[in-house]
C-alpha cells in the first residue's frame, strides 16, 4: 500500500513545545515497522515553527513574518536531524522536500516533485514533507498541513492518507459542549454541508483544525484516496488502521469505494 501519514506538531511536542521524545520514538519505530512490512510510506510533518522557538529558546511563538520564517529554517533542521536519527536506528535513510502551493500548480515543478517522489520509493527512501515556510508567502503557501498532505496524497496516487491529529476523529457534536456526541467511524462523501457544520464559529464540529481536514478528506476521497484521521498519541494504532481494523477513529471512504 501507498501510505502518506500527516503528523502535526502536537503529536511531536509537548505542551512545553519541547520534543516529546517517548511517543516521536514510537512514531518512527512504527512507521520502520510498516515499511518493513513491504508499504510505500511518506511523511509530511509540521514542527518547524515549534522547533524553532524551543531551539531559539524564543518565549513564544513568533508574530512577524520574518522571526516566524526565521524558526521555521531553523527547526525545519532540528525536526530532520531529528527523523533522521531516529529512523537510522532502524535502518531508514529519510529524504527532505519543501514545497510551496505553486509547486502544486507549476506543471514543470509538480512534474519535477513527482518524478523525484517516485525515484526516492523506487530508491527505498522515505520522503520528509514540509512547506517550505522561509520563503513562502501569503500568495503562494498551501497554508497548512492537512491540505498539503492531501495534494501530495493525490499527486502520488496514494492509497491512504492519514492525519494524525490531538483529536480522535470526527465526532457526531463538539465533544467538549456535548457528552452525548459520539465518534463517526465511516464517513462516506465530504459534502457542503458536512463542511458547513465545521466552518462556523462555535458550530458542533468547529473544533481543532477540523475544517482543513474535512477539506482535506474531500481532496482525497474525489480523487480515489482514503482519508484517516486519527488521534496521535499511541503511534501503534497505525498498525490497526493499515489492516483496516476499526475503533477509536475516523475513515472517510474514497468515492469509488463507496458500498
Ligand atoms: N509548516 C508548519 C511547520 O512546520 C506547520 C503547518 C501546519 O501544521 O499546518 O511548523
Amino acid at each position: 500500500m501507498k501510505i502518506v501519514i500527516k503528523i502535526g506538531t502536537s503529536t511531536l511536542a509537548h505542551a512545553t513545545g519541547k520534543l516529546n521524545i517517548k511517543r516521536t520514538s514510537e512514531l518512527c519505530k512504527t512507521v520502520s515497522d510498516l515499511k518493513n512490512a513491504g508499504n510505500e510510506i511518506i511523511l509530511v510533518s509540521s514542527g518547524a515553527i515549534g522547533m524553532g522557538v524551543g531551539k531559539l529558546a524564543l518565549k513564544e511563538k513568533p508574530q512577524d513574518i520574518p522571526t516566524k520564517q526565521a524558526a521555521a529554517a531553523v527547526g525545519q533542521c532540528e525536526l530532520m536531524y531529528t527523523y533522521d536519527r531516529l529512523f537510522t536506528e532502524y535502518d531508514h535513510t529519510v529524504a527532505q522536500i519543501l514545497l510551496t502551493g505553486s509547486d502544486f500548480t507549476a506543471e514543470d515543478r509538480h512534474e519535477n516533485f513527482n518524478n523525484t517522489l517516485k525515484r526516492l520509493l523506487e530508491l527505498g527512501v522515505l520522503p520528509i514533507i514540509n512547506e517550505n515556510d522561509t520563503i513562502a508567502t501569503e500568495e503562494i503557501k498551501v497554508g497548512d498541513n492537512d491540505t498539503l498532505s492531501a495534494l501530495v496524497a493525490v499527486s502520488v496516487k496514494a492509497d491512504l492518507l492519514i492525519i494524525l491529529s490531538d483529536v480522535d476523529g470526527l465526532y457526531s457534536a463538539d465533544p467538549r459542549k456535548d457528552p452525548s456526541a459520539t465518534l463517526v467511524e465511516k464517513v462516506y462523501g465530504v459534502d457542503e454541508a458536512l463542511l458547513s457544520t465545521a466552518g462556523g464559529e462555535g458550530s458542533a464540529l468547529g473544533t481543532g483544525g477540523m475544517i482543513t481536514k474535512l477539506r482535506a478528506a474531500q481532496i482525497c476521497t474525489k480523487a480515489g484516496c482514503d482519508l484517516v484521521i486519527a488521534n496521535g498519541n499511541a503511534p501503534e494504532r497505525l498498525y490497526e488502521i493499515v489492516d483496516g481494523k476499526f475503533g477509536g477513529y475516523t475513515r472517510f471512504f474514497a468515492a469509488d469505494k463507496n458500498d
